[in-house]
């Protein structure tokens, strides 16, 4: 298989005409429309398109009860031609293969779209951490950590927080890898807690990414954040920091949910008054002073900025034409399917894809592997004047991008992105 840049001509990648809402496989369309504008050679295409190494795993734990249960784990690491492979873990009973492959697959185009360098990866692990105790999870994960340590390490492949994992899963996972390999391997893990060479402001390095982003986005849209109207699907790190800063900001929350539902009330929300509420109640559903809205109406509703801010497929072909917002900002990964991105452009929204408007997280990871490495660290106001450089160089790119090549900024950020890896594959080349 000969691996250049040099251009085979192709068709257009096919969309099936009826909308396959396989993430795996939404994630391979990107892919193919952003390979089409580079004109990438068909070899090349394949290996880019392919995740490099897949690892399932059984997950054997003992719960509180004395009984033995079996979790499946996987780790999938899609590429590290730039650098070691990157990627958070994932713990959700609807966790497949597929849409760790496509985490995986979005994280290697993240690392690229901001210039860090980094590969991509995801893993996750099919359990329902809700109904589960911190002790039973604590055993799960050190677990899930040894079976897959034989390919993790600083210089191989560091996990970090995603859906429903934090800094204490973190924790384990670092103290699970240092005590078996000898020493304390801080770099092994991003999304530590401080005490444990976690970074300043990487807790909220997902939303300020986000926020940063917007600001871009909004003079460009020539739209005043300052009393914009905001909505937020999914409450947890990524979405109800993001409704902080986006309060601080003096935008407007609208609206806010999570996975019971969502409130709503258009004189605005206090994202202070609802973490309170959420942390005693469990959920935002019935916050004193707001309207009960479902996850569907809130995309649907009047505002400025819309962040999905939970899991994906939620903007499809069923709902792009009613969404109200001028700004998209996909905190969440893999929200927007690629028919309802169609719809949405041509409807004028600008979407700032999740590789862009959700990479805060990773590029403070970075942050957080460099800091850990050296054993030197920042402050928080560095840690952050430093993400708004990047963040801001990165929509400006993406920005620039799509607009010579036409395109919407998703395909726009890939263009970037897989342009960016691609160069780094050829000039490395095909070992043997
Ligand atoms: P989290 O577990 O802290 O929060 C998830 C939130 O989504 C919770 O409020 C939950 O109730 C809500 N939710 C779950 N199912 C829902 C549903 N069906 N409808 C509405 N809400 C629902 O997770 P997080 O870390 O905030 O991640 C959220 C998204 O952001 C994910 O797509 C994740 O991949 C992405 N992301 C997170 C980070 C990070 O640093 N945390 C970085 C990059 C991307």
């Amino acid at each position: 298989m000969a691996i250049s840049a040099k251009a085979v001509p192709q068709a257009m990648p096919r969309i099936a005409p009826r909308e396959d809402l396989n993430v795996f496989r939404i994630s391979q369309i990107q892919f193919d429309i952003a390979a089409e504008h580079l004109k990438l050679e068909a070899g090349l295409r394949q290996v880019l398109r392919t995740p490099k190494r897949v690892m399932e795993v059984s997950v054997p734990a003992k719960m509180d009860n004395g009984q033995v249960k079996v979790f499946t784990g996987y780790r999938v690491q899609h590429n590290i031609a730039r650098g070691p492979a990157k990627g958070g873990v994932r713990y959700h009973p609807g966790v497949t293969l597929d849409e760790v492959k496509a985490l995986a697959m979005w994280m290697t185009w993240k690392t690229a779209a901001v210039n860090i360098p980094f590969g991509g990866a995801k893993g996750g692990v099919i359990c329902d951490p809700k109904r589960m105790s911190k002790s039973e999870l604590e055993r799960m994960t050190r677990r899930f950590c040894s079976e897959i340590l034989p390919i993790i390490g600083p210089e191989r492949d560091i996990p970090a927080p995603d859906v429903y994992t934090d800094s204490q899963t973190m924790a384990w996972m670092m103290d699970t890898y240092s005590m078996t390999v000898g020493y304390s391997a801080l770099g092994v893990v991003t999304g530590k807690p401080v005490a444990l060479g976690g970074s300043e402001g990487r807790n909220e390095a997902t939303a300020r990414g986000c926020l940063f982003v917007t600001e871009e986005a909004c003079k460009v849209k020539k739209i005043n954040l300052r009393g914009a109207t905001v909505a937020i699907q999914g409450f947890g790190n990524a979405g109800s920091i993001a409704a902080r800063l986006f309060a601080e900001k003096k935008a407007k929350i609208v609206a806010i949910s999570d996975s019971r539902g969502g409130v709503h009330n258009s004189r605005g929300i206090d994202p202070y008054k609802a973490v309170r509420y959420k942390e005693r109640s469990g959920t935002v559903v019935g916050m004193p002073g707001t309207s009960r809205i479902s996850n569907d109406d809130l995309l649907t509703m009047k505002c400025d900025i819309l962040i999905p801010a939970a899991l994906e497929n939620v903007i499809t072909l069923n709902n792009a034409e009613q969404i109200k917002a001028k700004i998209v900002a996909e905190a969440a990964n893999g929200p927007t399917t690629p028919h309802a991105d169609e719809v949405l452009a041509r409807r004028g929204i600008m979407v700032l894809p999740d590789v862009l408007a959700n990479s805060g997280g990773v590029t403070t990871s970075y942050f957080e592997w460099v800091q850990d490495l050296q054993n030197f660290f920042w402050t928080e106001t560095e840690v952050n004047a430093k993400l708004e450089t990047v963040m801001k160089r990165a929509f400006h790119e993406v920005h620039e991008t799509a607009r010579k090549n036409h395109v919407h900024m998703r395909t726009g950020a890939y263009i970037l992105a897989v342009g960016r890896v691609a160069d780094a594959t050829v000039v490395r080349g095909l070992f043997p």
